[in-house]
């Protein structure tokens, strides 16, 4: 039975057999609170007279189902979220009359009804297969077609879809928007975003003409949006991308929806662009929420062209899809926005995620066989976004950046409205770099785990480097040792101080050891940084005289990406117990308050936060976390008034707070009996203390029901649904685990709220008895549905107090388990980081 699953092989012999010509497409969103009406026309040709095949609907209450003039009657054909179509003519014709639920998972058409005024807000999120939600489709992203979208919504309300709309006024408060049919395109990106959205508009007047632009926002939320910052950026990424890769934007108008609960960060449909609306910000954030906004806007804005005009043939090559998103937003940031550091950013943020993912049993290949939409939808992880990304980085430094954009631009033109495979794009860059890409291509994308690179220094008396060797290693599992192109800097410490760079040598690494002649006779440095400039993918060890100089003062690598390579080989040394958790706390203490780049400064503070409560052995965890507080305490007072450090170190410390003495701190900048230069309690701030103070055992229900009173927002609710799962209590945690494992009527963003806020550092003794209901749990939670299962098998796994005997208890279970793949899969990575804190614990004591 393929419940909603879909096979890569059904999905070929599908496409094999159909032509899809247009879907016309009429939703009626009049018919209540619960369901939506929904009628759909395909028209499809078939290549074998008579043959068999099925349309795609999910959860449809189907009214009228009509092949070719003749009616079929549902009971007979319709089963399994699937309508079978025997006896195909050349050309079809099929027409599906339904009602379908609204959905509150995030998934389909999602419907929200705003805590602050009541008012509807809707729109669709379709990847990966739920189009299908909410008309009939051919599901699978190599069926295109061209789609008219007819939408019945009450007279007042703002309907987008991915094209442009003429509004009709039919009376009694209702309006029809007819959209003009759409250029070819896959089911995925087509999108309704329908409700009392105000709209914000501006144009983009560049090369190819002008493109009209449009913001959308729940009415609550219109005060707050920055809709200058934001067509900036916009209006920087076309003219940036209509001139690299020759083209213009191929989807007519350009809208951008801030919508409420939801799933992802953005979603790339068609010209009707959706993005969680947190990215609308009602209280102060620092420089690098502005700089990872733009840097969506960017990605979305780059799949128009790479995705949405070529498009993957199957979800084999959502990582190059994906990766290629990544890779264009960081480039087009530095070259054409105000956000120039964003390869510092990548590295910060991004590669951790990737390094770290690719470090767990279930790491995989980043040409993962997604041989169904079940294994497409595990796959949408740290390797398909943040190491193929990493390792398109490495292939634009293999090929060159200038044959890497000729190569796209031939692939765009001969591809346009079309589906491709890797293999095209491969033939691309190879004709425009002349460079042989096979065993590239093998080596990065067929196999897993990651690289590690040291250097074996030797030197003569006089500091001269008479040996420079670049040793390569890999983990036995994952033996594969790759081509890599990097480049070396030695780095010395000026008369001011400061560490500056002396020399740079590029060079290929293959194999085992590569010598580098080149730097044979140089004099040796205070730092040697293998992969600087970060072009490769690949752990870096810093030999030991270059360690000692970061411990020495890491502020003073002058440069932003450098100084973001040395945090992340310390922070890769820790995780890899070779570093100590309390030495890396000290190093972080040390150096985040002169750290400029703000992404560096949240990623290293939820760093030694994680150094400190997982990694720092038992018996002086409890000094260790209080010379964490009392550190951050210091550097909070220290912090410029009304800086961008001032707010992160405070957030760090609110995270940190144990003593009684931070409790009445924060308390007392809540109640504003203290007052911190520069520092505005705005509300998102007063919620971070509200839930450090709750995690302390401080805050009651009352006080967090107080606080609700004052920003009784969806947002607000949010807050304080972590706020009560937070608390130290037996009763709160059964009350969050009820919300997150056993009801079922809970919107997505608030359980999800709850579920990161349940596992907590220091609260063992409370959640002991949740080891053995986690394990009971997982034996059947896939029957939740894959998206809601991966939830509760992330968030609540024990992993926040770490001891032998959880770990022995997670080995018991998966020795005996009946789960399924995907769920042990969830498990195991737990597992691994279970036992990666009890090693660097033991590197610690
Ligand atoms: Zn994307």
């Amino acid at each position: 039975m393929p419940g909603t699953n879909l096979t890569r092989e059904e999905a070929k012999t599908r496409s094999t057999l159909l032509d899809v010509a247009t879907y016309d497409i009429e939703i009626d969103l009049t018919a209540g609170d619960e369901r939506f009406g929904t009628r759909t026309v395909l028209s499809f040709s078939c290549s074998a007279a008579g043959a068999t095949t099925f349309a795609d609907f999910v959860e449809a209450d189907i009214s009228q189902i009509t092949l070719n003039g003749h009616p079929l009657d549902p009971a007979d054909v319709y089963a399994d979220n699937r309508i079978t179509l025997d006896d195909l003519q050349t050309d079809n014709e099929l027409v599906v009359v339904a009602t379908c639920p609204y959905s509150h998972s995030g998934e389909g058409l999602h419907r929200f009804v705003d805590p602050v005024d009541d008012r509807v807000y809707l729109y669709t999120q379709f990847e990966v297969p739920d189009a299908r939600r909410v008309f009939t489709t051919f599901e699978q992203p190599d069926l295109k077609a061209t789609f008219a979208f007819s939408i019945t919504a009450p007279t007042g309300w703002e309907v987008v879809s991915n094209s442009e709309a003429k509004t009709q006024d039919t009376g009694d408060g209702v309006s029809v928007w007819s959209f003009e049919r759409t250029q070819r395109m896959s089911t995925y990106i087509t999108a309704i975003i329908a409700g009392e959205y105000d709209v914000v508009r501006d144009s983009y007047r560049g090369a190819y003409g002008e493109i009209p632009l449009g913001l959308l926002v729940r009415k609550s939320l219109l005060e707050h949006l920055d809709a200058d910052e934001i067509f900036e950026v916009t209006k920087q990424g076309f003219a940036f991308f209509e001139g690299a890769f020759e083209m213009g934007y191929p989807f007519g108008k350009y809208d951008q929806a801030f919508v409420p609960e939801y799933n992802m960060g953005a979603m790339e449909n068609a010209g009707a662009v959706t993005f969680r609306d947190e990215y609308v910000f009602r209280s102060r954030q620092t420089r690098s929420a502005y700089e990872g906004r733009a840097n969506t806007i960017l990605h979305e804005m780059a799949h128009m062209w790479f995705g949405d005009l070529v498009t993957m043939r199957w979800w084999d090559d959502l990582w190059l899809n994906e990766s290629f998103a990544e890779w264009a937003a960081s480039h087009a940031s530095a070259k054409a926005t105000k956000y120039v550091e964003s390869w510092t950013a990548f590295a910060n943020a991004r590669k951790g995620w990737a390094y770290r993912q690719d470090q767990l049993p279930s790491t995989h290949p980043i040409a993962a066989d997604n041989y169904d939409l079940h294994a497409v939808e595990a796959n949408f992880d740290g390797i398909t976004y943040a190491k193929g990304a990493s390792t398109l980085k490495q292939l634009v430094a293999w090929v060159g950046e200038d044959d890497f954009l000729a190569g796209l631009r031939t692939y765009f033109d001969k591809y346009a409205y079309g589906n491709t495979e890797l293999a095209d794009l491969l033939a691309e860059l190879e004709a425009a770099s002349g460079r042989d890409l096979s065993a590239w291509s093998t080596e990065w994308l067929q196999t897993s785990g990651v690289n590690t690179l040291r250097a074996r220094l030797e030197t003569d008396d006089a500091g001269a480097f008479t040996s420079f060797v670049v040793e390569q290693s890999a983990i036995e599992a994952f033996p594969t040792l790759r081509r890599h192109r990097i480049a070396i800097g030695l780095y010395d410490r000026d008369d001011a101080g400061a560490l500056v760079r002396r020399q740079r040598v590029e060079t290929d690494i293959e194999g085992a050891e590569t010598v580098i002649d080149e730097l044979v006779g140089a004099t040796r440095p205070d730092l040697v940084l293998l992969n600087d400039d970060d072009l490769t993918y690949a752990k870096i060890r810093l030999d030991e005289r270059s360690l000692a100089t970061l411990v020495d003062g890491i502020a003073s690598v002058t440069e932003s990406l450098p100084r973001a390579l040395c945090w992340g080989a310390a922070w890769d040394m820790t995780r890899d117990a070779e570093m100590s958790a309390t030495a890396f706390a000290d190093l972080v203490l040390g150096g985040v308050a002169t750290e400029s780049e703000l992404t560096a400064v949240g990623t290293l503070l939820g760093q030694g936060r994680n150094a400190v409560a997982l990694y720092a052995a038992p018996d002086h965890r409890d000094a260790l976390r209080a010379r964490w507080e009392q550190g951050l305490r210091e550097l909070v007072g220290a912090a410029e008034p009304g800086s961008d450090h001032q707010l992160a170190l405070v957030r760090a410390y609110a995270a940190a707070a144990h003593s009684d003495e931070a409790a009445a701190y924060l308390r007392g900048l809540l109640d504003a009996s203290i007052t911190l230069d520069g520092l505005s309690v705005d509300i998102d701030l007063r919620w971070t203390f509200v839930t450090s103070l709750a995690r302390q055992g401080v805050f009651t229900e009352d006080d967090i029901d107080a606080e609700l009173s004052r920003d009784a927002t969806i947002a607000g609710q949010e807050h304080a649904a972590g706020a009560r799962a937070i608390q130290p209590s037996p009763a709160a945690k059964e009350a969050a685990w009820d919300a997150v494992v056993v009801r079922d009527d809970l919107a997505n963003e608030t359980q999800r709220s709850i579920a990161e806020a349940f596992q907590v550092s220091g609260q063992g003794d409370v959640l002991e008895p949740f080891v053995d209901r986690y394990l009971q749990t997982a034996e059947t939670v896939m029957e939740k549905g894959v998206w809601r299962a991966s939830v509760i098998l992330q968030t609540l796994f024990p992993r926040a107090n770490p001891a032998q005997a959880t770990l022995d208890r997670v080995d018991a279970w998966l020795a005996e388990t009946q789960a399924d793949a995907a769920t042990k899969r969830y498990v195991l990575e737990g597992r691994d980081d279970l036992a990666r804190a009890l090693r660097a614990q033991a590197r610690d004591s």
